[in-house]
């Protein structure tokens, strides 16, 4: 198979997963008890939170475990004040678009921030939301479908300025752009270890000490009292390993990840009247999403599977519902363009070969000619 989806998930690091088994194993205390065994794990996390601390550049009392980056992200929504207002982009991930919903059903007033036809906040649209006076603003530090990265340090910059909340939903971004958590002056901030070689279902919220946190799930004391749950040590452990390795490695994966995706972007604009979306922007090294007149980007991907390789239509949280990507449509690219939208997203493990053994794959899917 050849995985080329990586913004939906990576494989496990074996690093990780050797860091991960003893907690598993022996060391299956919970680290509330008293005694050794629990003492051992309580220890374990400490040490993940200060490893992840380090790699978003905030100290390791500002890091809340969570589910997941979606726990993360609901958990900073609901930081919003009683009848505060809310303000998220056009373009965030179901994680925060659904909360924020929500939160306008019960009777809050949310307001969308446009982007460009880049899919970047432009400096009228950060204008008319500083004019709606929001307590609480989300804006995604990376995109997951374009890799279009936001200037979050200019925008965190404005609305600091005028007394208002920033949460940046950092997933996609954590691992592949250095972060500096307090250096960009944001509030809040969404990570997951799933998008950088670690376990499922463990990811964090980053908070500036001065921002009150209303808990989403009560019971015990862990995580501050933030955060109620005995806490998902080997997952937590895991993390802290990815992200370890991510920053002990992340010029050397961004360079892997440039020589992949230049090949990619340069066999892929041969192909007449194929788009890459906001390929003058800055985006993530590893991202680069495409649409092709007159084709269908879910029939290409199933395709696709059929010949071993993966790739995304869309969000791979919103996949299948054969609607054209809110991301695009907010990009105003045209709705057939946008349906025929296929997400590369390049990992450590891919090599030239995949690169080129999938466009030689694709292009008789997309009546290129036959497959060498
Ligand atoms: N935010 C973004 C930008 C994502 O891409 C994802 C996952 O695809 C999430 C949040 C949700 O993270 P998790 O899968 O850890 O819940």
């Amino acid at each position: 198979m050849i995985y080329l989806d990586h913004n939906a998930t990576t494989p496990i690091d074996e690093r990780v997963l050797d860091a991960m088994l003893p907690y598993l194993k022996s060391f299956y205390g919970n680290p509330s008890s008293l005694y050794r065994q629990g003492r051992f794990a309580h220890t374990a996390i400490n040490r993940a939170r200060e490893q992840v601390a380090a790699l978003v550049g905030s100290s390791p009392s500002q890091i809340i475990f969570t589910s997941g980056g979606t726990e993360a992200n609901n958990m900073a929504l609901a930081t919003l004040p009683k009848e505060g207002r809310l303000a998220i982009s056009a373009i965030e991930h179901p994680s925060i678009t659904e909360p924020a919903l929500r939160l306008k059903h019960k009777g809050h007033e949310v307001s969308f921030v446009d982007v460009d036809q880049h899919g970047l906040i432009t400096e009228a649209a950060l204008d008319n939301l500083i004019r709606f006076q929001p307590n609480l603003v989300s804006i995604m530090l990376a995109n997951n479908e374009t890799g279009v990265i936001q200037d979050i340090a200019v925008i965190a910059s404005r609305l600091t300025e005028k007394g208002i909340l920033l949460h940046s939903d950092a997933v996609q971004a954590l691992g592949k752009l250095p972060i500096g958590f307090d250096r960009l002056g944001i509030h809040l901030m969404s990570v997951s270890s799933h998008k950088i070689y670690g376990p499922k279902g463990c990811g964090a919220l980053i908070f500036d000490k001065n921002v009150a946190i209303n808990p989403i799930i009560f019971g015990g004391g862990q995580e501050q009292g933030l955060r109620a749950g005995t806490e998902n040590v080997a997952a937590i452990v895991g993390f802290g390993k990815a992200a370890e390795l991510a920053q002990a490695e992340l010029v050397q994966r961004n360079e892997h990840l440039a020589v992949l995706r230049n090949l990619l972007e340069n066999c892929l604009t041969t192909i007449p009247g194929l788009t890459i979306f906001a390929q003058a922007m800055q985006r993530l090294p590893n991202t680069v999403q495409f649409g092709i007149p007159e084709i269908d980007g879910e029939m290409l991907l199933m395709k696709l599977d059929q010949k071993g390789v993966a790739v995304s239509s869309a969000s791979a949280c919103a996949s299948g519902g054969g609607k054209p990507s809110p991301v695009l449509t907010a990009m105003g690219i045209e709705a057939g363009l946008a349906k025929s939208a296929i997400r590369i997203s390049l990992g450590q493990t891919n090599t030239e070969a995949d690169i080129l053994k999938f466009f030689n794959l694709l292009k008789p899917l997309i009546g290129q000619g036959s497959s060498s």
